[in-house]
């Protein structure tokens, strides 16, 4: 498949991270790191708006990268970057449009104002470390109106195993997590969660979940 040039000015870069549930358990996928970049990318028209209409630049596209490429180039709003890369092969799967990103080049900074957190938007840590902070619920209506250039946010494609039994039987969605200090005056936890299991069970995602996910970190860590 051929690939597809881009160029923009980086405007978030958070977690790539996959969830896999099943009824009460959870795990996850470290996939990388999710630029959300505005800018130009190959042979896919702008979405329509007035504001793209007048500057096709002005398009906003997501793109993920693996933890070395993170490593080695530290990305943060406001870069320039440029590269290839190729459309997902499966939405459900992934938190980005494109990925398998090649000829990634860093080529420098633009003047955006920086502003006293929170949103927190400089570089990105290890994966490592979101793993070991944990994270709360966030609501969908929060991540999507404050937080969506912080680094502590996360917008993780999950997949239900519904039946392990019969386990072809999936689902699919979206969560949107914080891994961000408890003290953020953002925050918003929203409704519990939950999920379905065989027989038509439900489970419900109590509060403590998250408080034993994150009940190891300092108001303001
Ligand atoms: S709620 Fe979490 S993701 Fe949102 S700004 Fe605060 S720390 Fe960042």
């Amino acid at each position: 498949m051929s690939k597809l040039a881009f160029k923009g000015i980086i405007i978030s870069v958070q977690p790539r991270i996959r969830m896999i549930r099943s009824f009460d358990e959870r795990s996850h996928n470290y996939l990388g790191y999710s630029l959300l970049i505005k800018g130009v990318i190959d042979n896919v028209e702008p979405e329509f708006s007035e504001e793209a209409e007048q500057d096709p630049s002005n398009r906003i596209f997501s793109v993920g990268i693996g933890k070395a490429a993170q490593q080695k180039h530290q990305f943060c709003v406001g870069n320039e970057v440029s590269g290839e890369c190729a459309p997902v092969a499966d939405e459900r799967l992934e938190p980005v449009e494109f990925y398998k990103v090649s000829k990634l080049k860093k080529a420098g900074n633009n003047t955006t104002h920086r502003h006293a957190p929170p949103p927190w938007e400089e570089v990105t840590p290890e994966l490592e470390e979101y793993r070991e902070r944990g994270h709360r619920r966030l609501a969908a209506r929060t991540y999507d109106s404050k937080c969506t250039t912080c680094l502590w946010g996360c917008r993780m494609p999950v997949e239900i195993i519904v039946d392990n039994w019969n386990p072809r039987k999936r689902k699919y969605r979206f969560e949107t997590f914080c891994y961000g200090p408890l003290s953020c005056n953002l925050y918003k936890a929203g409704p519990i969660r939950k999920v379905e299991g065989r027989n038509g069970m439900v489970y419900e995602e109590e509060d403590w979940v998250d408080e034993e996910s994150t009940g190891h970190r300092e108001l303001d860590e």
